[in-house]
């Protein structure tokens, strides 16, 4: 049995202190609230462990481009903006009524314009530049979810707010 929230803060540091390593500008917060009385889920930890890192990186992707869009540029000034990365676990019931957990990774990012929304679970589907994404992550993370695990992802996406992505497992 695996405890998702360890799974989740473990992932979100990982994250966080690789994309640090790698950009020292990498000013993103992440938070997490994370619900103690989850009870332990049977599931397969490395590849949940893949769907929170790919969600958590495309998050942390999106605030930082929305971070180098809104920062003051001198000397026109710009936006106050703090980017943020939050991950929370809680107990739910699954669309089917069963009882079951949640997990969401939510972002203050671009958001998703809605005539991709349909579009960014499809294998090779990737808005980012040659090189830097694969456009396999969320496919994959789709497949892991509902395929491997009997859940469900979604997402809900705003261009002013940002985007959540929403887990369900079943507890069984
Ligand atoms: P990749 O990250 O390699 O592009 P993904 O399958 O992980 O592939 O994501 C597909 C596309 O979905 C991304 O290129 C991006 O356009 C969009 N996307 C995913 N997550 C976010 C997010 N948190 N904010 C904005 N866009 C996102
Ligand atoms: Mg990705």
């Amino acid at each position: 049995l695996t405890d998702i929230n360890l799974l989740a803060d473990e992932y979100l540091r990982l994250a966080y202190h690789g994309l640090r390593a790698k950009d020292k500008s990498f000013n993103a917060e992440f938070k997490t609230e994370l619900d103690p009385s989850l009870p332990k889920i049977k599931v397969v930890p490395q590849d949940i462990g893949r769907v929170l890192l790919n969600l958590i990186n495309n998050a942390f992707q999106a605030v930082s481009v929305r971070s180098r869009e809104l920062t003051p540029q001198p000397p026109q000034g710009g936006v106050e903006y703090q980017p943020q990365v939050t991950v929370k676990t809680m107990l739910s019931d699954t669309p089917s009524g069963a009882g079951g957990i949640q997990i969401t990774v939510s972002d203050n990012g671009p958001g998703i314009p809605e005539e991709i929304q349909d579009k960014i679970f499809q294998p090779f589907f990737t808005t980012k530049a040659t090189g830097q994404g694969t456009g396999l992550g969320l496919s994959m993370s789709h497949e892991i979810i509902t395929k491997g695990h009997d859940g469900t992802i979604e997402l809900e996406s705003d261009t002013n707010t940002g985007t959540v992505f929403i887990i369900t497992l079943p507890a069984k």
